[in-house]
């Protein structure tokens, strides 16, 4: 089983796949918790080279790709041995965070003949196009995330319209395929939002 959170800044990402993870190992699951980018060396390197202060203002395309050899290597040396271990992963943040970030919110998401776009096509050949069984959108208007949010990186500097098509770039994922995603009002208390989500994730766990 595969779950993945997203969700602008300070929406509360970390600490729900935390919760749902610490939830589900209690109960004996295996569980493998894990984020984008960053969650493997080359990642490491990833998340350094694009959240830096120092790297300045990558090209978009630049970051993008970077965001891809992230994903690339997540996915094969983490996501894919664990789920064939038979464990549950659960990722912050996936896919869905470059659709939003360098597809919407960068307009890198400009569409071919087929109706993909390139960064779309880019995302999922690095995943093998690996899908979710779930995706939880923790929603959160950008004026009250950015104000929890604590990371002292470029991201901070973006404007509050990119941080706002990011948000409905979440959204509209989440309404184009509802079956496997669960929307939650960010605002909610942590253990009313935590409740939620493994009432939502006991039925994949029951297959
Ligand atoms: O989720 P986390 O806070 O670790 O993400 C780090 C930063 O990377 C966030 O500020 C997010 O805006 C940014 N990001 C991005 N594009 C992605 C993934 C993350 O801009 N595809």
């Amino acid at each position: 089983v595969f779950v993945c959170f997203e969700g602008g800044e300070g929406s509360g990402k970390s600490t729900q796949s935390r919760l749902l993870s610490d939830a589900l190992a209690a109960e004996g699951y295996a569980v493998r918790l894990t984020f984008e980018p960053g969650d493997t060396a080359v990642g490491k390197e990833v998340r350094r080279i694009v959240l830096s202060p120092e790297t300045g203002d990558l090209d978009d395309r630049t970051e993008a790709l970077l965001y891809a050899a992230d994903k690339a290597e997540h996915v094969e040396t983490v996501v894919l041995p664990a789920l064939a271990r038979g464990e549950v992963v659960v990722t912050d943040r996936y896919v869905d965070s470059a659709l939003a970030y360098q597809g919407v919110g960068r307009g890198l998401d400009k569409l071919d003949q087929r109706g993909t776009s390139a960064l779309e096509h880019v995302a999922r050949w690095a995943t093998g196009d690996l899908r979710p069984h779930l995706t939880v959108v923790l929603d959160l208007e950008p004026e009250a995330g950015l104000g929890r949010f604590d990371e002292r990186d470029r991201i901070e500097g973006e404007s509050l319209p990119f941080h706002q098509r990011v948000r409905q770039a979440f959204l509209d994922l989440a309404a184009e395929d509802p079956a496997h995603y669960l929307v939650l009002d960010a605002r909610a208390d942590v253990d009313t939002i935590a409740a939620a989500i493994r009432e939502r994730v006991a039925p994949l766990l029951a297959q």
